[in-house]
C-alpha cells in the first residue's frame, strides 16, 4: 500500500540540513541549498539529489521531470505536538489551561466514541496536515480507541509516518470520559499489537497529563512502556503554575512534576513532554539524563496564556526539541505560523531565533526529537521521501519581501514570518503527491 515502485524526478530549488546538531551556532554550516537542483525518488526514499547539471544525464528516457522553477523543496515539516479532536474547537475563548479544558475541550472528545465521526474529523485533520507541509506529527486522540483506530486508518491509506495513541485518563474529568487502569491497559495493548509498526504507523503510550492519572494507572503505562520498549511515551508537561501546583497536591511524595513520570517508568530517547515551560533544575537534568525531549508550542503557550519555553535552556542542557502546534490551543496548522510565534516568544527572552534554527527545529531538529531522524527530517539518500514545495512568494506582500531579501536567510526568515498554508505548494507523502494547491 502506498508503495511507489515508479522513479519519481524533482527539478526546483533543495533545502535541508545534513546533520544534528548539538549547539544551533552549528546548523549553518550543516545547510545544503542547491539553488538548481535535482531529485530522484523510488520506492517511497531519496534515491539521487545533486545539481541539475550533474544529474540531468541520469534521468531516464521515459520520466516527466516535475519541474518547478522558482519553488523551494523543504523536508516535510514533524508536527510533535498536536489533538486532533481538537481541531473542531480551535480558538475557544477566555480560559487558561484547567478551565479551557473543563469548559471547551472534555464536552468535545466526547464525540469520538462514534466511529463514523472519528473517521470524518480524522479525515478532515489529515488533510489540514498536508496542506500546510506537515507529513508527520505526534498526536493525541481520545480515550477512545476508535479515534485512534481511525486516524491510522487515514493516515494508513497514504503510508504517513504518523504516531498517535488512545488518551488515558482515570480521574478528575467527566465520567464520559474516564476509562480505568485496566481498560486503558487492555485497550492500549490492542491498539499497539494492531498498529505500532504497521508500515509507517507508530504508537505512542498517551497518558493526558499526570492530574487526570490515578497513581494506578500510571503504573500501567510504565508497565506497557516496559512490555513494548520501542513505543513512544506522549504527554503534557510543566505548561501552567496551577497545573503544577495542582500536580504537586496530587502526587506530594514525588520529588517535581516530571518525577511523577520518571517514577513510573515514562521517560526516556522516546518520550515527549509537551510545553515543558515551568522547569525546575531537577526537571531539566532529568530530561537530559533520560535523554527525553520537549515539544515546543509557542501559539498555544501565548493562546493559553502558559508561559515563555525556554529553547536557550533546552540547548545549554542538551535536551531534544522539536515544534508542536498544539491545536486546539494553538492557533494554527501551519508550521510556518508555528515558527513565527516561536521567534516572537524568543524575542521577549533576548534571544534571537535565526531561521536557520526555526528550520532546523521544524525538520531534522523535530526528527532527531520523536527519535526518528535516521529515517525523516533531510533529503539524505534512503530516507524516506516526505517533502513540500513551497512556493516563496504565495501573496503580493511575499512577493515584494522576498525580491527585496539580500540572502537565503532573508528569504527563508520572511518565509517564515510571512507564510502560510497558500505556501504550500505541493506535499509528497512516501513518494507520493498528496497535496497540489488549487
Ligand atoms: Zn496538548
Amino acid at each position: 500500500m502506498g508503495c511507489n515502485h515508479t522513479i519519481k524526478v524533482i527539478r526546483a530549488s533543495f533545502l535541508d540540513i545534513l546533520s544534528v546538531v548539538d549547539d544551533p551556532a552549528d546548523i549553518e554550516k550543516n545547510l545544503r541549498f542547491i539553488e538548481d537542483g535535482l531529485m530522484f525518488v523510488a520506492n517511497g526514499r531519496i534515491e539521487w539529489i545533486g545539481t541539475w547539471e550533474e544529474g540531468k544525464d541520469k534521468i531516464p528516457a521515459d520520466v516527466r521531470v516535475r519541474s518547478y522553477p522558482g519553488k523551494i523543496v523543504m523536508p516535510g515539516f514533524i508536527d510533535t505536538h498536536i489533538h486532533y479532536p481538537q481541531s473542531e474547537m480551535v480558538g475557544a475563548y477566555g480560559e487558561q489551561l484547567l478551565e479551557w479544558l473543563d469548559n471547551y475541550v472534555f464536552p468535545t472528545e466526547a464525540r469520538y466514541k462514534d466511529k463514523d465521526y472519528a473517521k470524518e474529523m480524522s479525515e478532515f485533520f489529515v488533510k489540514q496536515l498536508l496542506r500546510n507541509g506537515t507529513t508527520t506529527a505526534m498526536v493525541f486522540g481520545t480515550v477512545h480507541p476508535e479515534s485512534v483506530n481511525s486516524l491510522f486508518e487515514v493516515a494508513e491509506n497514504i503510508n504517513m509516518r504518523m504516531i498517535a495513541g488512545k488518551v488515558m485518563m482515570d480521574r478528575n474529568a467527566p465520567d464520559y470520559l474516564l476509562d480505568t487502569p485496566e481498560i486503558s491497559y487492555n485497550q492500549s495493548k490492542e491498539l499497539i499489537e494492531k498498529w505500532h509498526k504497521r508500515g509507517r504507523l507508530l504508537y505512542a503510550i498517551t497518558p493526558r497529563f499526570a492530574p487526570t492519572s490515578s497513581p494506578e494507572q500510571l503504573d500501567v503505562a510504565g508497565r506497557l512502556k516496559q512490555e513494548f520498549p520501542d513505543t513512544y511515551v506522549h504527554t503534557h508537561l510543566c505548561e501552567n503554575k496551577d497545573e503544577i501546583k495542582w500536580v504537586k497536591e496530587l502526587f506530594p511524595e514525588r520529588a517535581s512534576y516530571l518525577d511523577v513520570y520518571h517514577h513510573h517508568g515514562l521517560t526516556g530517547p522516546k518520550s515527549i513532554f509537551a510545553h515543558s515551560i515551568h522547569l525546575e533544575d531537577c526537571e531539566w537534568d532529568c530530561l537530559h539524563e533520560t535523554d527525553s525531549a520537549v515539544s515546543f508550542c509557542p501559539t498555544s503557550n501565548l493562546y493559553l496564556g502558559s508561559g515563555l519555553f525556554k529553547l536557550q535552556e533546552a540547548w545549554k542542557r542538551k535536551v531534544k526539541v522539536g515544534v508542536g502546534t498544539d491545536i486546539g490551543a494553538g492557533t494554527t496548522f501551519s508550521m510556518m505560523q508555528t515558527l513565527n510565534e516561536a521567534y516572537k516568544v524568543m524575542q521577549l527572552q533576548d534571544y534571537r531565533l535565526s531561521a536557520f534554527e526555526a528550520f532546523y527545529l521544524a525538520t531534522l531538529g523535530g526528527a532527531k526529537s520523536l527519535s526518528l531522524d535516521h529515517l525523516i527530517g533531510n533529503f539524505e539518500i534512503g530516507k524516506e521521501a516526505d517533502f513540500v514545495v513551497i512556493d516563496p512568494c504565495a501573496t503580493p506582500l511575499q512577493q515584494l519581501r522576498y525580491d527585496n531579501s539580500k540572502s537565503l536567510a532573508d528569504e527563508l526568515f520572511v518565509l517564515i514570518t510571512l507564510s502560510d498554508d497558500r505556501s504550500i505548494y505541493r506535499t509528497y507523502v512516501d513518494g507520493q503527491l498528496v497535496y497540489a494547491r488549487n
